[in-house]
């Protein structure tokens, strides 16, 4: 069986050889996902240093919805890992979605932790984040799980498509990136809470804002299941996306998850558009 993989993907490499989509260059050892952006070509990709408020996409401190602007989402706040400008981001975030290349979830999950872990200093989205994590002793461990009934859970959500997209294109590009994130912070996913309703047109394809808007609205609905709604109820929730470019799909989703009584419901992507 393992001779037979390999020989699968020595015929693959011949046919379709895979190049860092930045330098170009061939790993001829790597595994497949760690190909498409070569490990020395990953490390130099900036994360985002300065976060924004979602809502006016001005200055905030961790990315916290600004008092002022809360009546416009239902998100508490939104963590940006990096730059779509730069044209290594958008070109992978493309073939993830577009081309169906879902071994490029991994080096988009890595640029993802890193730019949570990389911060100077820890902010309300840390806190959520890295609720279950430490990076220090076992001791820290030991407290971190005593602290762990009196706090709050951390519940990833990743962005659900409808069905008919899921099936055109094979997987959930949300779903995927938020089990590297879930694995790697010690937290549970939740993916049979939020559904899609309506097959709505691919945001991408409407320009204008107010009909981004419209689009949308009511276009997520909440499993009537009980105990998938327990899950939610008075714990914190993060709900990943790959790309966010109006908001319009991320504030939908949270106001639903704090219908159910979700406490602080906070975004995560890869990029802004
Ligand atoms: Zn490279
Ligand atoms: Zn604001």
């Amino acid at each position: 069986m393992k001779n037979l993989e390999k020989i699968k993907n020595f015929i693959l490499d011949i046919l379709f050889p895979i190049r860092c989509l930045e330098c170009e260059i061939e790993l001829e050892n790597a595994e497949p996902k760690e190909r498409w952006i070569c490990p020395e070509c990953l490390k130099k990709i900036r994360t985002r240093k300065d976060q924004a408020c979602p809502v006016c996409e001005q200055f905030s401190e961790g990315g916290k919805t600004h008092y002022r602007c809360e009546k416009e989402t239902a998100l508490d706040g939104l963590w940006v890992a990096t730059e779509y400008k730069y044209e290594v981001v958008s070109e992978a975030i493309h073939k993830f979605k577009f081309d169906f290349i879902c071994d490029i979830c991994f080096p988009l999950s890595e640029i993802l932790i890193r730019s949570i872990l990389e911060v100077d200093e820890y902010d309300d989205f840390q806190d959520l984040a890295l609720v279950n994590f430490s990076q220090e002793s076992e001791e820290e461990e030991i407290y971190i799980e005593e602290q762990k009934n009196k706090k709050a859970e951390t519940i990833i959500v990743p962005v659900p498509l409808h069905k008919k997209r899921y099936n055109w294109r094979g997987f959930n590009q949300a779903f995927l990136l938020s089990e590297y994130i879930a694995r790697k912070f010690k937290l549970d996913i939740c993916d049979n809470l939020l559904f899609r309703k309506r097959n709505t047109k691919p945001q991408t394809t409407i320009k204008s804002m107010k009909e981004r808007r419209e689009n949308i609205k009511g276009a997520f609905f909440i499993s009537e299941c009980l105990d998938v709604k327990k899950m939610i109820k008075n714990n914190n929730v993060i709900i990943i996306d790959d790309v966010c470019t109006t908001l319009a799909t991320l504030s939908e989703c949270a106001k639903e998850l704090k219908r159910v009584g979700a406490k602080n419901v906070w975004g995560l992507v890869v990029a802004r558009r």
